[in-house]
């Protein structure tokens, strides 16, 4: 399974990244996920993602594009991935088509997350991690026992200096700027579902390579954004 999960900042890519992680027994590789490790042990190429991160801007396409090619390249993406936060530029697309064509693996699906943005920006200023073990939690969807403490390992709740209001509004306009054209860059080859980002009420879709699959919210809910 190769699959790139497309959508706006709290879409929901990384609650259906984990749970597809989970049923296809593939790799996820976040970008995000892996330069905020490289911010947090202070390496050059985190000090440099930082002040683009800060503000909500991307992070040059040449830095980004060479974490993925290294990341694909490793054993445990032989069967599959999922990228989750890549590509997020028409050029990193394309560079991300060379590179599977070099290393002799076909093409991904995009699955594309569609979510009102109004819905985003509730989701995304209300989102909070534990600063010790990583667990997420948001104060309205998935709140913690004791306000700002980790269920799980009682470290401090906190929340991402991007998930600020006016941090999230920049990278949503980034998004509608430079991300959203891949989704029709995606499918004029063929290689794009559309699947309805997650409710606030009811059932959770899981995207499915397969088709949309339905799952009790309940089962999802310590991975809600
Ligand atoms: P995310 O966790 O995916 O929302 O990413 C957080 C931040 O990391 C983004 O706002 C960007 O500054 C940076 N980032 C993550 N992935 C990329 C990418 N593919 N290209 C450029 N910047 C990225």
């Amino acid at each position: 399974m190769q699959v790139i999960l497309l959508g706006p900042p709290g879409a929901g890519k990384g609650t259906q990244a984990k749970m597809l992680t989970e049923q296809y027994g593939v790799p996820q590789i976040s970008t995000g996920d892996i330069l905020r490790a490289a911010v947090a042990a202070g390496t050059p190429l985190g000090k440099e993602a930082k002040t683009y991160m800060d503000r909500g801007a991307l992070v040059p396409d040449e830095a980004v594009t060479g974490i993925v090619r290294d990341r694909l390249t490793e054993p445990d993406c032989q069967a599959g991935y999922l990228l989750d936060g890549f590509p997020r530029t028409v050029a990193q697309a394309e560079a991300l088509t060379r590179m599977l064509k070099e290393l002799g693996t076909s093409l991904p699906t995009g699955v594309s997350l569609d979510v009102t943005e109004e819905e985003l920006i509730r989701r995304l200023a209300g989102r909070r991690t534990c600063q010790a073990c990583g667990e997420p939690f948001h104060v309205e969807f998935h709140p913690p026992r004791v306000g700002g403490i980790c269920d799980k390992c009682s470290g401090n709740l906190i929340q991402r200096d991007d998930d600020q209001e006016e941090t999230i509004r920049r990278r949503l306009q980034v998004y509608r700027e430079q991300t959203e054209p891949l989704i029709g860059y995606y499918q004029r080859q063929g290689l794009l579902k559309t699947v309805k980002g997650l409710g606030d009420t009811g059932d959770i879709v899981c995207t499915d390579i397969e088709g949309p699959r339905r799952v009790r919210r309940s089962n999802c809910r310590s991975a809600v954004p």
